[in-house]
């Protein structure tokens, strides 16, 4: 067979139609839980398969099985073993990749616990992990063999944490799922983080535009109990018991409040049906973190409380970029200038077509001067990512961008317009 004929028959047979036949011809309607150590060094990299777990709600949609947006640093594909055919796939940032960029990972080898969920495979199926080099081009670096019905799957053996609804509109599979998951509350503290998530819940809905497609998203949130009140913070000398684990200064910067166990937080989470996670610090100091479909972290009793909310789950929801660019967490040489880099909103004009080009008016001068006709103009504003060169903006302000609630730039509210979409289509 020629090469080209194989080309054509690999196109062929992967080419998975839309529909929930579709997705009860390959999928039961659960999840199944993969989880692995991610560990290496700053140029070495290596993914150790660990558990497989059941778990029993299927928080995603039935019909939007194939990744539609190339985000993310990784991306893992499922396919269909007998025909070869990609049957799910999406893209998603680790903590392990941003530790990779610390001083520490040039001398040090670290391990973390990482884990990525799929529509519970009805047949054998291959699994493959891919990563992108600062060229943004995808290679494999792993690959497994997952046969459902002769594997030991494990179920849930966890805690079973207390969980409510908050609002919920509708059916899972055609609702964006948030859930809200507790850190640092004891079980004393228990009745503030119910409280906290209608807080929250109305701080997502009260920014545009999550409120014009407020019934479009489902609020739950699960109890997670900790021994102890409040969270680690290290720079202080502050550790502390909590539930999830979660702690201030993750890798060096003060404000950056992470948890490195990804699977305790996926055990919380999957107590109930979920497309995203947000962790729900009992603290009040300023902090947070958001990366690409993992989880956004941030506290609760800071004034800023709404903007850590809505800012860092841009990050881990819609894959935004920072749009700032002078800060005390500034990384040097970050992105890649002769690269178009992969988040919706910022560009180094490499190629700027597949941005918001089209969002321009005519004649707006590219780049676009930052004066104060221009507030309210979509242009493409010098200084973004961490780099004040090279790299541009779409809006001169945004939440991206300043601490500011409600106040996502028009390219940002697009991006997350396009995102609810993709959850939230039946
Ligand atoms: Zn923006």
């Amino acid at each position: 067979m020629s090469n080209f004929m194989l080309i054509v028959l690999v196109l062929i047979t992967g080419v998975l139609t839309a529909g929930t036949q579709t997705f009860d011809q390959y999928f039961h309607r659960k999840t199944l839980r993969y989880d692995y150590i991610h560990s290496g060094t700053r140029n070495k990299e290596q993914i150790k398969p660990g558990k497989l777990i059941s778990e029993p709600y299927w928080g995603g949609s039935l019909t939007q099985l194939i990744d539609t947006f190339g985000f993310g640093r990784y991306h893992f594909n499922l396919r269909d073993a007998k025909s070869g055919t990609l049957i799910y796939s999406r893209g998603f940032s680790t903590l392990f990749v941003e530790w990779q960029d610390t001083e520490e990972a040039k001398t040090k080898r670290k391990g973390f616990r990482e884990s990525i969920v799929m529509p519970f495979p009805k047949d054998d199926a291959v699994l493959e992990i891919y990563r992108r080099d600062k060229k943004n081009v995808l290679h494999l670096i792993f690959s497994d063999k997952i046969h459902p019905g002769k594997e030991k799957i494990m179920t849930r053996g966890v805690p079973s944490w207390e969980k409510r609804d908050i609002a919920v509109h509708g059916d899972p599979a055609e609702k964006l799922d948030i859930v809200f998951l507790a850190e640092g509350y004891t079980a004393d503290d228990m009745h503030l983080f119910w409280d906290d998530c209608r807080k929250f819940a109305g701080y997502l809905t009260g920014a545009a535009p999550y409120g014009e497609v407020s019934e479009s998203i489902n609020f739950r949130g699960v109890g997670v109990i900790s021994d102890e009140s409040g969270v680690s913070l290290p720079g202080e000398k502050i550790f502390r018991k909590t539930g999830l684990g979660a702690s201030f200064s993750t890798f060096g910067s003060e404000r950056y409040l992470m948890a490195e166990d990804f699977q305790r937080v996926r055990d919380a989470a999957g107590l109930v049906p979920y497309d995203q996670i947000f962790i729900i610090v009992n603290s009040d100091k300023y902090g947070g973190g958001g990366i690409y479909n993992f989880y956004a972290t941030g506290t609760r009793g800071n004034k800023e409380a709404g903007f850590l909310l809505i800012h860092e789950f841009g990050h881990s929801f819609a894959g935004l970029a920072d749009e700032y660019y002078t800060s005390e967490v500034a990384v040097d040489a970050f992105y890649d200038l002769q690269t178009e880099p992969w988040e919706p909103n910022i560009t180094t004009l490499i190629d700027f077509e597949r941005k918001w080009k089209g969002m321009l008016l005519p004649g707006t001068p590219v780049p676009t001067p930052a004066i104060p006709a221009n507030e309210q103009t979509i242009g493409v504003f010098e200084g973004a990512g961490y780099s004040a060169r090279g790299i541009y903006r779409p809006y001169q302000e945004c939440t991206m961008k300043s601490v500011r609630y409600d106040a996502f730039c028009p390219v940002c509210r697009r991006a997350i317009l396009q995102m609810i979409r993709f959850y939230s289509t039946p």
